[in-house]
């Protein structure tokens, strides 16, 4: 029996990890982006079958070895000597006091529903069975576990982005985060799009020249600006590879691009009006509150993590930011941790 599994599933990566008595990870397993909205249910539950699976084959709990046509993020995560070293259990079914899942693409009660039964799918296939299992949005599960029942607010701005608060009622809100299509204001994936529509704007004169231009084709293997439109509407293109842009608009900026360093700032000012509405929404306006800050955008640039903390320190003087070295990962399992302590003091 395994006290807890827990996986936060974002826009690029899947994470599972499984947590014994001593509240310790004691095995991890990654797989890709399990985000419907963007790769589609097939695949997000694959992903997500794929890690939980690397994760009980850590823990030598599960010995097969991953299927042909599972995605090769997986066939890349089972390490040989994992394999090799772990005890055979057989395929009986394995208990697991709770699991806890934060996923991207959790974002209305119809998301609920096709994701609960996605991930009860591959739970059966995985022949685990769950005790008490959560699922939760992957900001909404980060930021629970994160405040541990004090008022504070979240926000991701990884390849998609999301502001999640709680107060001291413990009341919650969301802002923002409503995927790549209409939404995602400040995340890798709007950052991405926004220097693509930068090039495009440089090329046909309607924008200024940017540094982006030559970053950006070499970057996809592209020789021409046009090529670049072509790949937006090809079989190579998909917002993860669109979200992986953002790191040449960092690149950019850094060499001082102006169009590169409007983008960052809009950014910023994005993900600051989600935190604030989450804020006034929920009336948090006067007490203090912390300030959580994560995913790769507001860990990596520096400019974009100062906008939002400057605008959001004036607009609430009282916030204190914790810019979060802990991987969501950590308030995912501290919700699992949470709950688990609930039901013991409960019985
Ligand atoms: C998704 C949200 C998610 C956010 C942050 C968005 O693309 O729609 O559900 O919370 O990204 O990962």
């Amino acid at each position: 029996r395994i006290p807890l599994l827990a996986v936060d599933g974002g826009g690029t990566k899947c994470l599972a990890v499984l947590v014994d008595d001593s509240q310790q990870i004691v095995a991890t397993g990654r797989a890709g982006s399990c985000n419907y909205q963007g790769i589609g249910k097939e695949l997000a539950a694959r992903e997500l079958e794929a890690a939980i699976r690397a994760a009980l084959q850590e823990a030598g709990v599960r010995q097969e070895t991953a299927s042909a046509d599972e995605p090769p993020s997986t066939r890349r995560s089972i390490d040989r000597q994992t394999r090799e070293n772990s005890p055979a259990l057989g395929k009986e079914t394995l208990e697991i006091e709770c699991a806890v899942f934060g996923l991207a693409g959790l974002d209305t009660e119809y998301d609920r529903r096709v994701i609960t039964e996605m991930v009860v799918a591959v739970l059966q296939k995985l022949q685990v069975h769950v005790r008490h299992l959560l699922v939760e949005n992957d900001g909404f599960a980060a930021l629970l576990g994160a405040t541990n029942g004090e008022p504070g607010i979240l926000v991701i701005a990884g390849t998609g982005s999301i502001a999640f608060g709680v107060n001291k009622a413990g009341e919650t809100a969301r802002s923002g985060g409503w995927g790549h299509r209409v939404g995602d204001e400040g995340s890798g994936y709007w950052i991405g799009k926004q220097a693509v529509t930068a090039v495009l704007r440089a090329a046909d004169g309607r924008g200024s020249q940017t540094v982006l231009t030559d970053l950006l084709l070499p970057h996809i293997g592209l020789a021409h600006v046009e090529e670049l439109f072509n790949w937006t509407y090809g079989s190579e293109y998909s917002v993860d590879k669109l979200g992986e842009l953002s790191l040449l608009v960092s690149q950019a900026a850094d060499r001082g691009d102006s169009v590169a360093l409007g983008i960052l700032e809009r950014a910023g000012e994005e993900l600051f009006l989600a935190a604030r509405a989450v804020m006034e929404r929920l009336g948090m306006g006067r007490g203090p509150f912390k300030m959580i800050l994560q995913g790769g955008v507001l860990q990596n640039d520096e400019r974009v993590r100062t906008i939002v903390m400057q605008r959001i320190r004036s607009a609430a003087p009282q916030v204190v930011i914790d810019k979060a070295q802990n991987e969501p990962i950590y308030g995912v399992i501290a919700k699992g941790l949470a709950y688990l302590k609930g039901r013991t003091e409960r019985h």
